[in-house]
């Protein structure tokens, strides 16, 4: 066994090796927090998630990294444009972002550091690269000299001067045009930091580079990040990283693709089209907010939808392949019912390997349990090849398949007895499902407790709340109305009062 990764930087698959025995730093590229996320942010969570799951599978002590960008150009936009303070738009936007990580089921990051508590960190970065004669102060910025570094090119295969850098509004301050900027002086009512330079904000590169050096040091293993920012996000990133430190930055640099709308060529969730998606896409597949395409499909749904693609090809995104990974996931779910009737035990709660050593047992003699072992095994051959979940899953339908075939064939439902060999024969061998499940963060929990089953539920509750608010108002008992809203709001359910007393809700913050 053997893991191997796909690596941009050398343009091949590669074993895994760590650089510490046993021990991994990921480092992914976080949102910035300006505006609420929608679908195209989560491809990359997903996918890491279910990649440290595998390394921890895998005997790897792993510590899992995404940064908040709350200090950026967007968000000094966004604080003119809505008169609300820089650090409170992008608090509500993270608390929008966190919920939408936690209902995809993405619960392994580490540490989410933000840029604004870092800006120490990054005023010593820059001065190290100014020191070492690869940056350079200018009218209050200060710039990266592309041209001292010799290495400039070699993730993106660009070369310096085919760029424009960031901070192309201050050309005129730059040694030449491909200089990115490192640190931007304030303009007045702009979020401002004392510098060496005056006052100012960190560019967005120099974050990354020493957001990821103060907690996972000057090399690490996996950097990550969409397709659309090898270049000249990461690229950037690994010029002061390497400049500074005079050592690799990271040892595999992984991308993800991008999101695409099934009916046009758009693609959405790139760091450069940040807009909500809109347009085409229907109501169910993220007209609205991804809250609401959450609140309509579940959050498994969505995960399991993101995961049968490889990671880094194309997601075609649209009602289409949502339809089908409902359909999909209907086979599983009928599956742990029929297992509970059979057997007496709920999938969810049954016990299973968490580790790749502790799974990996002799195949008994009988047919299911060779056939298991056999899946099983070709389920990690898929996930040792550069993490190909969309073969995975379908080792998992073969899976389930031959599951059920055999509880046809040995009239299971109708044994009776828990405690009968071919009951907990059977549950040996769903234990394997139970276990390759958990790797990919599926089946969890009863689809009701994730959301998706309940969607019926939803409306009727809130039209039971929405009455009990309007009786209580029309008993002048205010207090009680307005604690019913507000606790809606704080669940980022809006209720919304419609001429002639109707009351009307969506998910999502005010509009
Ligand atoms: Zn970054």
């Amino acid at each position: 066994m053997t893991i191997r990764v796909y690596n941009t930087l050398t343009k091949q698959k590669e074993p895994f090796e760590t650089v510490a025995p046993a021990k991994v730093g990921i480092y992914l590229c976080g949102p910035t927090v300006y505006k609420e996320s929608h679908i195209g942010h989560m491809v990359g969570p997903v996918i890491f998630d279910t990649i440290k799951r595998y390394l921890v599978y895998n005997g790897y002590e792993v510590h899992w990294v995404v940064n908040i960008t709350d200090v950026d150009d967007k968000l000094i936009a966004q604080q003119h444009e809505r008169g609300v303070p820089m650090s409170a738009i992008a608090e509500e936007m993270t608390i929008d972002y966190l919920n939408n990580l936690r209902a995809l089921g993405v619960d392994q990051i580490d540490r989410m550091p933000k840029a604004t508590e870092h800006i120490d960190g990054i005023i010593r970065f820059t001065q190290a690269l100014i020191d070492k004669g690869y940056a350079y102060a200018s009218g209050g910025d200060v710039f990266f000299d592309v041209l001292k570094d010799p290495g400039y090119g070699k993730l993106s295969n660009r070369r310096p001067d085919e760029q424009q850098g960031e901070g192309g509004g201050a050309a005129s301050k730059k040694r030449s045009p491909g200089d990115f900027a490192l640190w931007k002086s304030a303009k007045p009512g702009e979020p401002a930091w004392n510098s060496p330079w005056g006052q100012g904000r960190p560019g967005w590169h120099i974050e990354c580079s020493a957001m990821s050096k103060a907690i996972l040091g000057e090399t690490f293993d996996i950097h990550g990040g969409g397709l659309d920012l090898v270049f000249p996000h990461h690229e950037n990133e690994l010029a002061q990283s390497e400049c500074c430190h005079g050592k690799p930055m990271v040892k595999y640099w992984l991308h993800n693709g991008l999101l695409r709308k099934g009916d046009d060529a758009g693609k959405i969730g790139g760091r450069s089209d940040r807009e909500s998606p809109g347009g085409k896409l229907s109501r169910s597949a993220g007209a609205g907010g991804l809250a609401d395409v959450i609140a309509a499909q579940g959050g498994e749904r969505i995960r399991f939808f993101l995961l049968k693609t490889h990671y880094r090809s194309t997601v075609v995104y649209g009602d289409e392949g949502l339809d089908e990974a409902a359909g999909n996931l209907e086979t599983f779910y009928r599956f742990f019912e029929r297992f509970q009737r059979m057997t007496g035990q709920r999938f969810f709660n049954l016990p299973a390997a968490n580790t790749r050593e502790a799974g990996n047992v002799e195949a008994a003699s009988e047919p299911l349990s060779k056939v298991v072992r056999q899946l099983r095994a070709s389920f990690l051959e898929k996930m040792d090849d550069d993490f190909n979940t969309g073969g995975a899953i379908g080792d998992l339908f073969e899976l389930v398949r031959e599951l059920n075939r055999h509880a046809d064939q040995s009239r299971l439902e109708e044994v009776g007895n828990v405690k009968d060999p071919r009951i907990v024969g059977f549950v040996e061998a769903t234990r394997v499902l139970r276990e390759l499940s958990n790797i990919l963060g599926l089946f969890r929990s009863t689809p009701a407790q994730r959301g998706g089953a309940a969607e019926g539920v939803v409306p009727k509750l809130m039209d039971l709340l929405i009455d009990l608010r309007k009786e209580a108002r029309e008993k002048k008992d205010f207090f009680t109305g307005d604690k019913i809203r507000n606790a809606l709001a704080q669940m980022n359910i809006m209720l919304e009062d419609r001429k002639g007393g109707a009351t009307e809700w969506r998910m999502g913050g005010p509009s």
